[in-house]
């Protein structure tokens, strides 16, 4: 598998590892507001991908970055799994993709992986996080750190709070990495990972959503989780996808990670936009929009 994608950024390199990528969903599952009329406003802007004004369908994609910088091999959002049980959530039941052999292709080992950065606990970012061994789940990197948000990690202890697709997800990829000892639970004073990632703190699609960025030599990387899941959102920060827990504030979320983008000039890894994933936030006659990268 030598056709990963990777990009040279602040003085990293970044590896996209695939999970999978749906195509024909349909537009009105993702955003209540859909219309096509109004995004036929922007369509010079978009891909077919990106969305298709003839079907009225997206094309998403699940998937990691694997991120090398210092000498240390972070991981960002770990996708859905293999093998778990999610029977309310057909696209992740009981998965058998080829993200860990896109992860080993690069020469990295799980046992090399420094640090795991969660940007949430939904069920399509924490997944391979643990592996399923001798009859229970273990985490899939035996030496890394796995950072995630204290929060977020109570609210989701109360089965009220969790939504129908990311049922089970805290039992079976996410106790266990605490259970190991491995987990750093973030609080909300602290402001880096480590030296040179730091935190956004994004709430709105998760209770204590998180973004992470790096800067250096001038150039700037964004994780920004699932402050955006199409780039017909860069055009329409106002359209809320029917996955957000908290409306108003993931769009005021979106709007902040928007400016960043566009102000820094970031290069920003998405978690859900088709194809390649990365691009920039740009001003084009007074508008913002996606531009692949
Ligand atoms: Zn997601």
């Amino acid at each position: 598998m030598n056709d990963l994608l990777t990009w040279q950024v602040a003085g990293a390199k970044i590896t996209k590892i695939p999970e999978q990528q749906s195509t024909g969903i349909p537009a009105t599952s993702l955003f209540p507001q859909w219309n096509r009329q109004t995004v036929s406003a922007f369509a010079e802007h978009l891909r077919p991908h990106d969305v298709d004004l003839q079907t009225e369908t997206l094309t998403l994609s699940t998937h990691s970055w694997l991120v090398e910088r210092d000498g240390k091999f972070i991981i960002i959002d770990t996708a859905s799994g293999n093998g778990k049980n999610r029977p309310g959530n057909p696209k992740f039941h009981q998965m058998n993709s080829d993200w860990l052999k896109a992860l080993t292709s690069t020469g990295v080992t799980p046992e090399q992986i420094d640090a795991v950065v969660l940007t949430h606990l939904h069920v399509d970012h924490v997944g391979w996080n643990t592996i399923y061994c001798e009859g229970e789940w273990i985490p899939t990197f035996p030496n890394a750190r796995y950072y995630f948000s204290a929060q977020e990690y109570t609210f989701y202890q109360d089965p009220e709070n969790v939504m129908r697709p990311s049922i089970g997800v805290l039992e079976d990829s996410v106790i266990p990495v605490v259970a190991s000892g491995q987990a750093v639970l973030l609080d909300e004073h602290e402001v880096e990972v480590f030296p040179g990632l730091r935190i956004h703190r994004t709430p709105g699609h998760s209770v204590a959503h998180l973004a992470f960025s790096m800067s250096r030599g001038g150039e700037t990387a964004l994780f920004w989780g699932d402050i955006a899941h199409s780039p017909l959102q860069v055009c329409l920060p106002q359209w809320i996808s029917g996955y957000c827990e908290f409306p108003d504030a993931a769009q005021q979320s979106r709007r902040d990670m928007l400016s960043f983008a566009a102000e820094t000039g970031a290069l920003v890894f998405t978690s859900h936009f088709p194809d390649r994933s990365v691009g920039k936030c740009v001003s084009i006659n007074g508008q913002l929009c996606w531009q692949h990268a």
